[in-house]
């Protein structure tokens, strides 16, 4: 039964996803610069396309005398102008590729604040971004066709996976289980940790506040839950705190992925380091200072991507919105020549904002409720620069020093004339999106 699953899985899979995935295979523990040549013949190809094809960068080239060659697309890629999302919302018709004949869809950002961004994507850049999951996937200890739970959140996702030709596809092809991450409820974390157990996956792949929450509520009761040979966590930043409880509840490895809905599988880390490898096979990515210019070690700056495969609408230089900590070497001690990069500190949006423009990572905020067993559950709110609300979720009488203490701490870093409030409520909702934000700036 199995081999004749995994031979229609194999046919399931486009010619397209399997070259690709060749391709990452052969080039993975190539050296760093054989990496660079196949960076430079994919950007150039798609900066050179999307000239050619897309009417807003045709006008770009036309206006900044861009010369492209292969020789010169490093340098040239710099005369490009960052895209973002507002540019993508007002040209959006002119970055449509003329003449596109291939399948495309719509796909939409996933937007945990303000509107969502619309972007188009094609049938190739759905194979390759299916290749690096799956290679991804590999990392991990999964081989195609094992099983695997998803606790998920995307309304979207969940659905599309659970009726007709996908709930087939999902269940016997891919052997994927989903767990529905939206509510996670002491209920639904109750029966999750059972299908767990009873469907025993070979890797579980989760948001990373899901699979903290479960693994929270797993420690706290006691629970025996099946450990699977590794945890891949997405969507969300991963503390070192969340790592720790997860490793330690599940008794295995946790991957750290980075991806968006806009561009894909964007990084993850390997079996011998924390260090994110970058996905070199479907983007070109820059981490920027400021002033625009490339991070040193150690530094933190903005990511910006290019996308090689999405013919539709390639997006050059995208802002993407999270910042990233750049590797003190690209060269990971696994031996792969895949560049990596520190860490990516989460979105913008996990920051909160002081008046003189500079920026606090909100876990800071985070940690100050760490061990405190009063707490059952909380989001904190930069509502303006001088006002913070902690919303908690009470699981016993919080003592006033404990909240003193809070409130000091928040005012040592965003000054004394900061307001700390404490809102004590029944329940807080996950974002639209279903994930679940442990800090909100509404500042923007
Ligand atoms: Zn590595």
């Amino acid at each position: 039964m199995r081999v004749s699953l995994l031979r229609l899985f194999r046919r399931f899979k486009s010619k397209q996803m399997s070259r690709a995935i060749s391709l990452m295979r052969n080039l993975e523990y190539k050296s760093l610069n054989e990496c660079k040549q196949l960076q430079r013949d994919f950007l150039f190809n798609i900066l050179d396309y999307s000239i050619k094809n897309v009417p807003y960068y045709t006008n770009v080239a036309r206006r900044k005398k861009i010369q492209l060659t292969k020789e010169n697309v490093f340098e040239e890629i710099n005369k490009f102008p960052i895209l973002t999302k507002n540019i993508l919302k007002k040209e959006f018709k002119n970055l449509r590729a003329k003449n596109f004949s291939g399948t495309y869809f719509r796909n939409t950002s996933g937007g945990s604040t303000g509107e969502p961004a619309i972007f188009l994507q094609d049938n190739e850049y759905l194979a390759h971004n299916n290749a690096i999951r799956e290679f991804f996937y590999n990392w991990a200890g999964r081989r195609e066709g094992e099983r695997l739970i998803k606790l998920w959140g995307s309304q979207d996702d969940i659905l599309k996976g659970s009726s007709g030709i996908d709930k087939f596809y999902n269940k016997f092809i891919q052997r994927t289980l989903f767990l529905n991450s939206f509510e996670m409820s002491e209920k639904n974390m109750m029966k999750y940790i059972k299908s767990i157990n009873k469907y025993r996956p070979k890797i579980i792949e989760a948001y990373a506040q899901s699979i903290y929450e479960l693994a929270k509520f797993t420690h706290k009761n006691k629970l025996k839950v099946y450990s699977p040979q590794s945890i891949i966590s997405s969507a969300g930043t991963l503390s070192e705190d969340m790592r720790n409880l997860i490793e330690s509840t599940f008794k295995c490895k946790i991957f750290n992925r980075y991806g968006s809905r806009e561009v894909g599988g964007i990084a993850c880390n390997c079996e011998v380091s924390n260090n994110l490898h970058l996905n070199i096979f479907n983007h070109y990515v820059e981490i920027l200072n400021k002033n625009m210019v490339p991070c040193k070690s150690g530094e933190v700056g903005e990511i910006y991507i290019t996308t090689f495969h999405n013919h539709i609408m390639p997006l050059i230089r995208y802002k993407i919105g999270d910042m990233a900590v750049v590797a003190n070497t690209p060269k990971c001690k696994c031996g792969r020549g895949i560049y990596t990069i520190k860490s990516v500190i989460g979105r913008t949006t996990e920051h909160f904002k002081k008046k003189d423009d500079s920026l606090v990572f909100a876990g800071y905020f985070r940690q100050l409720l760490y061990y405190l067993d009063w707490i059952k559950k909380y989001q904190i709110i930069q509502k303006r620069y001088n006002l913070i609300i902690y919303r908690i979720v009470l699981e016993k009488d919080a003592p006033k020093t404990d909240l003193e203490k809070i409130e000091k701490s928040v005012k040592k870093i965003m000054g004394n004339k900061c307001e700390v409030k404490f809102e004590f409520v029944k329940s807080i909702s996950p974002s639209k999106s279903g994930k679940f934000l442990y800090t909100v700036c509404e500042i923007t």
